[in-house]
């Protein structure tokens, strides 16, 4: 049997200046440094990467990237490689989350692009997919989906994917305070490991962890953690205080 230890990640935004993050980290430690059972994360900004990386040392929690350039390096002004996260000390990077393919242009190509630069630097990429309210409500939620994850594995298979992460985030679910309930979750966690078995066989499908994202709160992380595919969260405006984030964690044990 394939066991999927349990990721909780926290994707802090463009919140938090470098003082207030590697706080905020001191204390998340000291709440959740030791946890097992259950991988955390989190990914504060740029500037903050290494310094909070520093700080969580000695602890079980890893640092993230929100995003990256497909190139090792370059004239890219204001971009950043895969390299420059790991050596920043980053395990994983977020790509194509929904506010990135919103205000920035990120289209499933750019994901493609940048899933296969970070797993050839063995970061670990979280490839967010998600519908859109209007997509849901036209009934295209199923569609959407199967275009977003062929598209943005395009070319990629079994042994460079082995350690990839899913986050399914309904659109209309962040930052809302609407949530999908664990029921609307888990039947669509179901459809995109049913569709990762037809692209990259049973093997590498069971064992491919899929998180859920939008308005995850430590009332509602229990009822979507007991759902047989959901395998952990994408946590954004909850993360950002240690004691609310560390009550996510700790799921668990209420
Ligand atoms: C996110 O940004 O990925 C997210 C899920 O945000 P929130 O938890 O605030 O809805």
């Amino acid at each position: 049997m394939t066991t999927r230890i349990p990721l909780i990640a926290g994707n802090w935004k463009m919140y938090k200046n470098v003082s207030e993050s590697v706080q905020t980290a001191d204390r998340l430690k000291e709440l959740a440094g030791g946890v097992t059972g259950v991988e955390v994360m989190i990914a504060p900004t740029f500037p903050a990467l290494f310094p909070v990386s520093k700080a969580l040392q000695g602890s079980l929690i890893s640092v993230g990237a929100q995003n990256m350039h497909w190139e090792k390096e370059g004239a890219y002004t204001g971009e950043i490689s895969a390299a420059m996260l790991v050596a920043a000390g980053c395990r994983y990077v977020i790509i194509g989350h929904s506010e990135r393919r919103e205000y920035f242009g990120e289209s499933d190509e750019t994901v493609n692009e940048k899933i296969a630069a970070a797993v050839q630097t063995q970061l670990i990429p979280i490839m967010c997919i998600g519908e859109s309210e209007k997509q849901r409500e036209a009934g295209e939620t199923f569609s959407v989906l199967d275009k977003q994850l062929k598209m943005g594995l395009k070319g990629l298979f079994a042994d460079a994917l082995q350690n990839l992460v899913i986050a399914y985030e309904p659109i209309w679910a962040i930052g809302t305070g609407k949530t999908a309930t664990s029921e609307q979750a888990q039947e669509v966690h179901l459809f995109l490991r049913s569709k990762l078995t037809e692209m990259q066989g049973e093997s590498l499908a069971k064992g491919i962890r899929i998180l859920y994202g939008g308005s995850v709160k430590p009332q509602n992380i229990a009822e979507l953690m007991a759902m047989p595919d959901i395998d952990g969260a994408l946590v954004g405006g909850a993360s950002l205080d240690a004691e609310t984030f560390s009550k996510i964690v700790h799921y668990q044990s209420k």
